[in-house]
């Protein structure tokens, strides 16, 4: 089997078992009250939220979901009975043994400019509070946004010549399957080389293909007046998402700290406070440990999200700078998985 044809099929098969798991809770009903397994809640993630765009390839789809969507998940939510809280607060609520309520909060990463546009207007109608991580590079256009970079570059053209450490090769990108490949393995260039030095060479490949990756972030991320009124609105908070975005597990001390204490400070400017809440980038396993949660807690952080699925379990919470949360996933955008997801069932199986 081609490199290709063999990572088209283990997405399918990876995305065939979740969306099986989520259909098996959905249907069993056994999510229709939320039992323990719910623990005290969740935190729901999100990035973009739009209407659809119809592309063929659009590798980062899971990162895109509809208003529509938006509009039934917080339903769902405020359905099962979860309280919506502001993510700054959850520490203080689950502390609280003699509080045994649920909440729910709701985050969104990176600053989108679909945030004010699309989300907002649906947080308002339900009066449902959130949190938007910034990532001050992208809003002070400093940073390029690698994941849209490589989406629009390989979109348009039909091969990529690339340095990957062995000298220029050709990258094919003319079939969908040929697309697919060309982004996996740009993407992992990023995931384990230096990361400045592979997002610099992606910038190049693209600018030699005409795709401009400042215009990327130029289009979609907020900047700071735009943020700023976006804060006119009382559900509406900052959170820090580093300076530049990094994986936090991969650079220096002596950075790790420049990232997260200088996104706060940052952030300061744009909204008159200082944040307490930091979404680690990435945050998965191989981008937050110790030294991670560490450096954000000394650094005044209250709470600190990953993107480790789970549900909120004061029980098992040993620490606030480290919590899961679930991602609303463009993928899989039905009501059904919304209220199986926040079952909390779905993380014993999948
Ligand atoms: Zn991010």
């Amino acid at each position: 089997m081609s490199r290709g044809l063999l990572s088209a099929a283990k997405r399918h098969l990876k995305r065939s078992v979740i969306q099986g798991t989520l259909e098996a809770i959905a249907l069993s009903h056994a999510d229709r009250f939320l039992t323990s397994a719910a623990g005290r809640g969740a935190i729901f993630t999100l990035h973009h939220v739009r209407p659809e765009r119809g592309f063929e390839f659009e590798p980062n789809r899971h990162l895109s979901v509809t208003p529509e969507f938006l509009d039934q998940a917080i339903g769902v939510a405020l359905g099962c009975g979860l309280q919506p809280v502001g993510l700054e607060e959850l520490p203080a609520l689950l502390s609280d043994s003699s509080d045994q309520r649920k909440f729910v909060c709701f985050t969104l990463d990176d600053g989108y400019r679909d945030n004010a546009e699309y989300a907002a207007p649906v947080f308002r109608k339900h009066r449902v509070p959130y949190t938007i991580f910034i990532t001050p590079g992208f809003v002070e256009r400093t940073r390029t946004m690698w994941w849209e970079t490589i989406e629009a570059l390989v979109r348009k053209t039909n091969f990529v010549l690339f340095d990957f450490g062995s000298g220029p090769e050709q990258v094919q990108c003319t079939s969908l399957a040929e697309k697919w490949t060309a982004f996996e393995r740009l993407a992992e260039f990023v995931q384990v080389g230096d990361e400045d030095e592979a997002v610099a060479r992606i910038d190049l490949a693209a600018q030699r293909c005409r795709v401009d990756p400042m215009q990327i972030v130029e289009d979609e991320i907020m900047t700071a007046d735009e943020l700023r009124r976006l804060l006119l609105d009382p559900l509406a908070q900052l959170g820090a998402h580093t300076l530049t975005h990094p994986n936090l597990a991969r650079v220096s001390s002596e950075r790790l700290y420049r990232e997260i204490s200088g996104s706060a400070a940052r952030i300061a400017d744009y909204c008159d406070r200082i944040p307490k809440a930091l979404s680690y980038p990435y945050g998965g396993r191989n981008a937050v440990g110790v030294r991670e949660t560490n450096a954000a807690s000394e650094r005044g952080f209250t709470v600190g999200v990953t993107t480790q699925p789970g549900i909120l379990n004061s029980v098992k919470l040993k620490t606030f700078a480290q919590l899961p949360r679930i991602s609303l996933n463009g993928n899989y955008q039905r009501k059904r998985y919304v209220r199986a997801l926040a079952s909390g069932l779905p993380f014993k199986f999948i």
